[in-house]
Formats: C-alpha cells, sequence, structure tokens
C-alpha cells in the first residue's frame, strides 16, 4: 500500500514532469515561429523540423494527459490502482514512471 507520505511525493514528481513536459512543448512551437525564408529547399528541412517537433509535442500531451489522470486519481483516493486488474501498482514501478496506469504483469 501507499503511505500518504509516498503519495505527496509521487505527486510533486507528477506536478514537476508536468510543469516540464509544458515547457518543452512551448519551446517547441515557439521554434516553429523562426524567421521565415524564401529558399525553398530550407523551408523543406524546416516543415520536416515542424512535423518532428509536432510529434514530440504529441507525445508530450499524451504524457501530460496520463499525468492529469494520476493526478485524478490522487485526488479521488483511487492512485496506485491497475487500471486492468485493480491490483495495486508496483511502488517500485510508481518510483520510475509516476503516471503508470497499468501494473507490471498488465503492461506486459
Ligand atoms: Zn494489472
Amino acid at each position: 500500500m501507499l503511505t500518504p507520505e509516498k503519495i505527496s511525493e509521487l505527486k510533486t514528481k507528477l506536478l514537476e514532469e508536468k510543469a516540464r513536459l509544458e515547457h518543452e512543448i512551448k519551446d517547441l512551437s515557439a521554434a516553429d515561429f523562426g524567421d521565415d525564408t524564401d529558399h525553398g529547399e530550407e523551408e523543406a528541412e524546416e516543415d520536416e523540423q515542424i512535423a518532428n517537433n509536432l510529434g514530440v509535442a504529441t507525445d508530450f500531451a499524451e504524457r501530460i494527459n496520463d499525468i492529469d489522470s494520476a493526478l485524478r486519481k490522487i485526488a479521488d483516493g483511487k492512485y496506485g490502482k491497475c487500471e486492468h486488474c485493480g491490483k495495486d501498482i508496483e511502488p517500485e514501478l510508481l518510483e520510475i514512471n509516476p503516471e503508470s496506469r497499468l501494473c507490471k504483469n498488465c503492461k506486459r
């Protein structure tokens, strides 16, 4: 079982991670507004860069979703339960990945 101390420690981690991801997304979208260029080739490279950034930003947005859902579960007192089998998620897994929705068994 997770102690309230452990939960508040993981909650801090989640909030820090969320702030970091939001910051990274901001950086990525700021990069999109780089200086405009008339050279077709560079533009193509820029498009590629933007597409890459979008992919990364989507990954980050998904992680933020997971973090938000973990934070909601903390608020509801349901944090640390596997969404698939309902068992407690291994504490060492939450340590590495506090936004985990599944236990080790169900992750496989
Ligand atoms: Zn499970």
